[in-house]
């Protein structure tokens, strides 16, 4: 049993001496002590199924004992930067992971953060081609550091940084935006931004394949494809962000670039991958990676033998757990479920996403769409007290992001439905 502080004693010890930037989910903050596999359990070993670890950190389940094994072994031999003396470990992970990227993406640059990642990949894009323009997508997350804030296109994640050389191109949402499904109309915009806003030649395009802070939004079929016929044309590399989408969790594919039928140039990833340990990765083509050469590139931790060791382990249970086709069989069957919820509760306005990515947008008027945004945060607070946490996000704070560990079981599903349905029914 847990013997340790209450969440009250911790909450106060938090706001007097941690950022008061912090903040938390739910009034009253939930103290998570322990979590096995898709459950979490607070001090009182009270049980929560876990819908939202998929995104934070957990991609085989909290505390997985294969990853753990691997974790201790590893600390217990050698813990050390990446750099200077060689170690099996990250050689070892690297090889994994580029086994499962197509085309010529056969190089790793590995990082601590998703954060990392994209900012070398984009800095990689400017010093490839030698121009500094760089498009990405409104609605967008990318990081918290300088140029991947400039590429982050949501006003609440934005500081005054100075947006050098970004342009946000027209967000292709196929719920709110204005074309709808047709992904070449709103890639149109890309076109016109390289026209009518650089030179004609640019750095590169970053995005993502599902927006997860934007709300879980896949972007409009036939847009990727296009814009990235229009990036290459002005001699642009092609980034995806697969820090959410990636491995494995929309269940079709592997990544979620993937889904619209392309291959980037570049392809960043964190969070899932080392499970709950801090690890990000940089992949790109041999010719492309050359460009780090030219100075003396260092990052003391990304990669080092415990995370690295810790990212084999997941692709390894990944693999003996056939967890991507799991992320595929129950992400289905949950997405269908709650689509069968939209048809019974006017709230709902749309059910999306792919595999275990999925995301319930509320709004109080179908028609014009109005983010029901109170309501959205009583449906949390109230599923957590039936014991399912779900996260939120989209720029008006009134989609659900369902993404729990890709271990979720049909029986999980039935149950995060049954709590949200029973709750939207007391409203
Ligand atoms: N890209 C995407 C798509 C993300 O969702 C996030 C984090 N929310 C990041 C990048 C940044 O990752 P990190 O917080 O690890 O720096």
């Amino acid at each position: 049993p847990y013997t340790g502080p209450s969440a009250e004693e911790i909450l106060a010890k938090r706001k007097e001496y941690l950022s008061p930037s912090l903040f938390h989910f739910f009034s009253k903050p939930l103290n998570v002590v322990d979590g096995k596999m898709q459950y979490l359990f607070d001090e009182n070993g009270r049980r929560y199924l876990d819908g939202f670890g998929g995104i934070a950190t957990v991609c085989c389940g909290h505390c997985h004992p294969d990853v753990v094994d691997a974790i201790v072994k590893q600390i217990n031999r050698i813990q050390h930067s990446t750099v200077l003396y060689l170690n099996h470990a990250i050689a070892d992970f690297a090889e994994a992971l580029v086994s499962k990227m197509p085309g010529n993406l056969k190089v790793v640059f590995f990082t601590n953060s998703g954060t990392e990642a994209n900012e070398l990949a984009m800095m990689i894009a400017r010093l490839y081609t030698g121009c500094q323009d760089i498009i990405s997508l409104r609605n967008a997350y990318h990081g918290n550091a300088a140029a991947t804030m400039g590429a982050t296109a949501q006003s609440v994640w934005k500081f005054n940084v100075i947006q050098s050389g970004v342009h946000h191109a027209l967000n292709p949402d196929p719920y709110r935006g204005v074309f709808g499904s047709d992904g070449e109309k709103y890639a149109k915009d890309v076109q016109d931004i390289i026209d009518f806003g650089t030179t004609g030649h640019v750095a590169g395009f970053i995005s993502e394949a599902i927006q997860g802070v934007g709300g879980i939004i896949e972007l409009a079929p036939g847009y990727l494809p296009a814009a990235y016929g229009s990036v290459k044309k002005a001699g642009g590399l092609c980034i995806s962000d697969e820090v959410q989408a990636g491995f494995g969790r929309t269940g079709n594919h592997f990544w979620g670039f993937e889904t619209q039928g392309v291959v980037p140039d570049i392809v960043t990833m964190a969070k899932g991958i080392g499970n709950g340990i801090p690890l990000g990765a940089v992949v790109t083509t041999p010719e492309i990676a050359e460009v780090l050469t030219r100075r003396s590139y260092f990052n003391t931790f990304g990669g080092n033998p415990l995370c690295t060791a810790a990212g084999l382990a997941v692709l390894k249970v990944m693999e003996k757990e056939n967890l991507q086709e799991n992320a595929l069989v129950v992400g289905s069957y949950l997405k269908k479920r709650l689509t069968e919820l939209k048809d019974k509760y006017e709230i709902i306005g749309d059910v999306r996403g792919k595999g275990l990515m999925l995301g319930v947008e509320l709004v109080t008027d179908r028609q014009q769409k109005t983010p029901a945004k109170a309501e959205t945060l009583h449906v949390m607070e109230q599923m957590k007290e039936l014991g399912v946490l779900i996260g939120k996000g989209g720029f008006y704070g009134n989609v659900f992001r369902i993404t729990p560990p890709l271990c979720f079981t049909k029986e999980d599903a039935d149950f995060l439905v049954d709590a949200m349905d029973y709750t939207i029914s007391k409203m």
